[in-house]
């Protein structure tokens, strides 16, 4: 392409707006092909909408009228995401068939853009878990090979991008919901800064660490989205009022002298085959100008226990409100409130959601308060610290996403702590509330797609977006290979 940005967004909206597709065969053609697929990537299927919505781009079309670049496009929501007349069940027996009564901000902004809505994806149930098999619905399979999980929580939405059965997914990231399934699935996978797009609407698990993220085929793609969707919004009281995104532009920016900082702590225990394909983009960067530099961060080694302790107290917080009262399942036989509320609780949430109620009620208890949650909380400040001591040495890190590819799927892979230290890799970036992007970088022996992760500084998306894209045109977007499974164009 001759401005050298490619994505599938773009090539839609041309299909589309010179009308070589209508919007209403195009959407019928993902319709068709979520049908057939075997991904699990669906929780539910939006048929109706979705076709009402693709009528409405083409009349605007046939009318003559400019259409926005995300119009027609078809992409999917995590099923964490409230929309409004739309089941939102947060993949949780405790939701089924919980219709929110408004859209979240995110989802709203692209609505009105003229976004096709596909459906809901699947996930780990509330969002705790990382290989998507924590769902009332069974887990997603990772379109490179079915055998293999897409990683989690936001799995159905890599597995929908990866696998063609949507062009982009919202998803969330907490922990690295958005990072590591796109790093399983070989895609691009963005957690922007905290604060950048609204949470409005985004059902909560860990309030001070969750994000609304992007996951998409190319930085290009991402870079559409993130800049529709962020931007102050007065319903989320953490949205940022200061910050206009603009980070399209920056795209075709040069990237020589850029100084990376290779912190080295993130590659003690690492696959070797995923550290060795991320040292080959290192010499990529190397060979456009960028100036290498390992250090230390020492810091980062306490950030899995102070994640896991504070971002399960703000679940166990946050998922009081799931008592049979208000919203969803409620037990059928009890005698008084308290037994319906127990009952009710136990019967909706899975194992995984009850762990962590467990631990956050635990950590905030009193005795164990000041020992657990308030050091967590110093801990984190440390932490946040020596992060922003390291961009003002250097204008990107560039880590490995997650230390090993994609597990086998049905595989018990060990206790929950060994599943959290899985987590390693993409907890910081939610921890110091900075930004973060998975880049695909390769394939290691199993055929299985490895990640990269670029993080910058406080709303620096602009330029973890322009590093991204400078590797992927360099490399000629070898990595960033969608499976042949869905829709071709
Ligand atoms: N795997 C992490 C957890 O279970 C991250 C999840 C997320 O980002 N939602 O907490």
């Amino acid at each position: 392409m001759s401005d050298q940005k490619r994505g599938i967004i773009k090539h839609i909206h041309k299909l589309i707006s010179k009308k070589e597709i209508s919007c209403m065969e195009l959407t019928k053609k993902y319709l068709d092909e979520i049908d057939k697929s075997l991904l699990n990537a669906y929780i539910t299927v939006c048929e109706e909408d979705a076709l009402e919505q693709a009528k409405k781009i083409d009349e605007k079309v046939g009318a003559g009228e400019e259409i926005d670049i995300l119009a027609g496009v078809p992409m999917t929501l995590k099923d964490v995401i409230s929309t409004a007349g739309i089941e939102t069940t947060c993949a949780s027996k405790m939701l089924m068939g919980y219709k929110p009564i408004y859209d979240a901000t995110a989802w709203k902004t692209l609505k009105d853009k003229g976004a096709v809505l596909l459906g809901k994806t699947n996930m780990d149930e509330f969002a705790m878990g990382s290989s998507c098999e924590n769902s009332c619905i069974g887990g997603s399979k990772n379109p490179h090979n079915t055998d293999y999980v897409t990683g989690g929580s936001s799995g159905g939405g890599a597995a929908a991008v990866a696998g063609n059965i949507a062009a982009y997914a919202l998803g969330s990231d907490t922990g690295g919901s958005v990072r590591q399934p796109a790093s399983f699935c070989g895609i691009v996978g963005l957690k922007p800064t905290y604060g950048s797009v609204s949470r409005y609407g985004l059902i909560a698990y860990g309030s001070g660490f969750d994000q609304i993220g992007v996951l998409a085929q190319t930085a290009e793609d991402a870079s559409i989205i993130f800049d529709s969707i962020a931007g102050y919004d007065p319903m989320d009281s953490t949205s940022s009022p200061k910050y206009t995104p603009n980070s399209y532009e920056s795209l075709s920016g040069d990237i020589k002298g850029l100084k990376m900082g290779i912190p080295k702590e993130y590659y003690d225990g690492v696959d070797e085959e995923v550290r060795k394909l991320i040292e080959e983009a290192m010499k990529v960067y190397e060979s456009m100008g960028v100036k290498i530099e390992y250090f230390s961060l020492p810091e980062v080694k306490y950030t899995l226990p102070v994640y896991y302790i504070l971002v399960c107290a703000e679940a166990a917080s946050n998922l009081a409100r799931f008592d049979g009262v208000r919203y969803g399942h409620r037990t059928e036989h009890y005698k008084d409130v308290n037994e319906m509320m127990c009952k009710t609780r136990s019967e909706g949430f899975g194992a995984e959601v009850k762990r962590r109620i467990l631990l956050g009620n635990y950590v905030l208890s009193s005795g164990y308060y000041d020992a657990y949650y308030k050091k967590a909380q110093n801990i984190r400040k440390l932490i946040t610290s020596a992060f922003y001591k390291a961009f003002r040495e250097y204008d990107v890190l560039l880590t490995p996403t997650s230390p090993v590819t994609a597990f086998p799927m049905n595989k018990n892979y060990g206790s929950p702590q060994e599943v959290y230290l899985a987590d390693i890799c993409t907890v910081p970036v939610n921890t110091v509330g900075i930004p973060g992007i998975s880049v695909p970088c390769g394939f290691d022996s199993k055929g299985l797609p490895v990640g990269m992760q670029i993080l910058g500084d406080r709303f620096s998306e602009s330029k973890i977006l322009n590093v991204a894209h400078r590797y992927e045109i360099e490399t000629q977007y070898e990595n960033n290979k969608c499976v042949d499974m869905g829709v071709r164009l």
